[in-house]
């Protein structure tokens, strides 16, 4: 039973207890993150703080905790639990409050952070590429938030489970937005192209890393809007995202992406990605 983290204490996650009246079990009001740990190393901290801090800003919630004091409750959790790779799950709510939508005017916000096992995908996954369906974005307009009120994620990510695929990908408006749990990445005529952060995406970390590893190594690369018909066009599409890291997809609503394998850029910048994992991993 991992130890966890839950306002003020560590304890073992059976005993972990939050009041019913909590906001985030009540309205979904907070804001999580997943930070990776690579060999018991937080990969990325310092910009997964900051998205935190982005987050608590959107939904007007005082950050409980100063960046010390973070990597403090981070690192314990991490140097604690039994698997040396781990993604720390941190979720901070506007706290327990008769029920009310109104912000309480006393507000305790509940800090909780657990320790999950992660596991990079299987090298048969990588080989092989995986299928992704495309759906309608119809979440709100805020999705540059990282919140726990996830339910239009939930609903978009189950049509690609129905469906045997790894992950939903989604369009608004008539342009590539994101993926349900993912940030999206395409690689036409040679050029790997995303879309820019805005509001309509969370922005990823992993989003930054790949697009800093096509800088360093000199892949011709572009941060623009996407349209669905250059997604539907695209020699090779890969997800990206703390868990995925850089996955390709390489079948799109049925039909092969490219050829139907994982495309020639995206094996550089998988290897890309594992070299810079790997010197993190090794303190560099
Ligand atoms: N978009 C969404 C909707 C996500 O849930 C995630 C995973 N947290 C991402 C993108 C990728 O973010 P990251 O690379 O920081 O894991």
């Amino acid at each position: 039973m991992p130890t966890v983290y839950l306002n003020g204490d560590f304890l073992p996650l059976d005993e972990a207890r939050v009041s019913v009246l909590d906001r985030g079990f009540l309205f979904g009001d907070g804001v999580y993150e997943v930070i990776p740990v690579y060999s018991r190393r937080p990969f990325r901290l310092h910009e997964h703080l900051q998205r935190l801090q982005h987050s608590l800003d959107g939904i007007r919630l005082a950050n409980p905790h100063s960046e010390a004091e973070w990597v403090t409750l981070v690192q314990r959790l991490a140097a604690e639990a039994e698997w040396p790779d781990q993604g720390i799950y941190l979720q901070v709510t506007r706290g327990p409050a008769p029920r009310d939508h109104a912000f309480p005017a006393e507000v305790r916000p509940t800090v909780f952070l657990m320790p999950m096992p992660l596991k990079p995908p299987a090298p048969a996954l990588v080989a092989s590429g995986v299928c992704a369906i495309t759906a309608t974005d119809d979440r709100w307009l805020h999705c540059d938030v990282k919140a726990i009120s996830l339910l239009a994620n939930v609903l978009l990510r189950q049509l690609s489970v129905d469906a045997g695929c790894a992950e939903t990908i989604l369009i608004r408006d008539g342009r590539l937005t994101e993926g349900s749990t993912s940030n999206v990445f395409i690689v036409s005529g040679g050029v790997i192209l995303t879309p820019p952060k805005s509001q309509l995406m969370l922005p990823g970390v992993t989003y930054d890393v790949v697009l800093e590893l096509a800088r360093k190594h000199d892949l011709p690369h572009a941060v623009r809007e996407i349209s669905e018909a250059e997604l539907r066009a695209a020699d090779e599409i890969w997800l990206t995202s703390t868990p995925k890291e850089v996955l390709a997809v390489t079948t799109l609503d049925g039909r092969p992406v490219g050829d139907g394998r994982p495309g020639p850029v995206f094996r550089r910048m998988h290897a890309a990605y594992q070299a810079y994992k790997t010197a993190v991993m090794h303190g560099a």
